[in-house]
């Protein structure tokens, strides 16, 4: 494996995986261009060496071949604008445009592929296969495309002299951009900025932390964050649990807790959860109250109510006035910052109170010099919302890869570099 800085890229075509799955509104114009803007400097290294660039990235779930709501053209303007280069759009991604463009690509050139996956090789899953098709038509539909996935890969790396993976949120992914790629690239393959950040900021948090360390868990179920929950336990010093899930706590231990989320077959994970966290000393902190509505909706009723004693017919969405003080209170004491999940339904502006206190404690924490990572869809939504992403630390951009990161899995587009 090569280090991006340290590379020489004089004369080479470098093929880049990027993550451009960014959101596009109905007149196909980007709305968020976060993304875009997090490849820029890794691809702007290559040119400034005397490199060319060929990107390559997905976006969205296509079916199929060439369906222009997921062309990548569409964002090729967006690129230009952030990068202030021409961006030259190939239109495929195994034509001959592609393989001409490739090969007659000039130092401080730039091209884009077509969406990776109008092409089933790329995730190697058959496509179109009938409902009722039998076990022995899908595993015949399946050698096929892992027989053509082979071809696929040869004919992306044909293109360029040096891979560079940057596409940290699909890298739990073992397709052909993301992992199968770096094979043809054993002495030229290495990691963008976005993804030495990412393993960077994951791996401070997870290997070295500053202690105390706290992560803070929320969202709406025990059963999604259990294995993570498991893995902090090895970590942490304490834990905020938050959000939906405390309800599963509180009536677990007896608790009441009116027409609120809960999860009845997770009561033994959650009673062993503080068992557990008993036996090794690391604090929970749960919500004390509750601000409870009698309905799921942002004109619903509302009252305050302990998370334990919520009356029929009333629901806890985000944590009452205690809670946020005594969240607050810890988080400002702790000197590293994970942040899982949302503590309320914050899409509902009426509660999203208790995410904003906790995204405002964090950042004060980071201001005081604590070492904050928020990582996972929602939570990174949240701090965006309060737009405070730029008073923490980190934010990390992979939400299934970040967390299969933590949980100690062995990422495949990680692994295929450093192997
Ligand atoms: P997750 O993807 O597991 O992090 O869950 C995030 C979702 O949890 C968000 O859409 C929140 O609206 C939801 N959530 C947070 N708190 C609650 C709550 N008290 N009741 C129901 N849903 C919640």
């Amino acid at each position: 494996m090569q280090a991006i800085d340290s590379y020489d890229f004089k004369g080479k075509r470098a093929i880049i995986r990027v993550d451009f799955n960014v959101p596009l509104n109905e007149k196909f114009e980007v709305t968020d261009d976060t993304r875009i803007r997090a490849a820029i400097p890794t691809i702007k290294k290559v040119l400034e060496k005397g490199g060319s660039v060929i990107l390559m990235s997905h976006l969205g779930r296509p079916k199929k071949n060439n369906d222009d709501k997921f062309s990548l053209s569409h964002i090729v303007t967006a690129v230009e604008k952030r990068l202030g280069v021409k961006v030259m759009f190939a239109g495929d991604c195994m034509g001959e445009k592609a393989a001409e463009m490739a090969k007659n690509l000039k130092p401080g050139e730039v091209m884009l592929l077509e969406n990776l996956r109008f092409y089933a090789e790329e995730e190697g899953k058959p496509r179109g296969l009938a409902d009722d098709a039998t076990d022995e038509e899908k595993a015949a539909a399946k050698k096929e495309v892992k027989a053509s996935q082979k071809e696929f890969v040869k004919k992306l790396a044909s293109y360029a002299d040096v891979y560079i993976n940057d596409a940290f949120g699909t890298a739990h992914r073992a397709h052909a951009s993301t992992a199968l790629i770096a094979d043809y690239f054993p002495n030229d393959k290495m990691f963008g900025y976005v993804m030495n950040g990412e393993l960077k900021a994951i791996d401070q948090v997870m290997e070295s932390p500053a202690r105390p360390f706290v992560a803070i868990i929320g969202g709406s179920k025990v059963s999604s964050k259990i294995t993570i929950i498991e893995k902090l336990m090895e970590k942490v010093d304490s834990l905020i649990i938050g959000g939906g899930m405390t309800y599963t706590f509180m009536a677990a231990q007896g608790g009441k807790i009116g027409g609120s989320i809960c999860e009845p077959d997770q009561f033994p994970v959650a009673l062993s959860i503080l068992a557990k966290a008993k036996e090794k000393g690391i604090k929970i902190v749960m919500a004390e109250d509750a601000l409870c509505a009698d309905a799921f909706s942002e004109d619903a009723n509302t009252q305050v109510c302990p998370s334990n004693d919520i009356p029929d017919g009333w629901e806890g969405l985000d944590i009452g006035p205690k809670a946020k003080e005594s969240f607050r209170e810890h988080i400002l004491g702790c000197k590293t910052i994970l942040w899982n999940g949302p503590v309320g339904v914050f899409e509902m502006d009426k509660f999203a109170e208790g995410s904003k206190a906790v995204a405002v404690a964090i950042a004060d924490a980071t201001a005081k010099g604590a070492y904050s990572l928020i990582g996972g869809g929602d939570s990174v939504a949240c701090i965006n919302k309060f737009g405070l992403a730029d008073k923490v630390s980190y934010v990390s951009t992979g939400g299934g890869a970040l967390l299969e990161y933590m949980e100690g899995k062995e990422l495949p587009g990680v692994a295929a570099i450093r192997k």
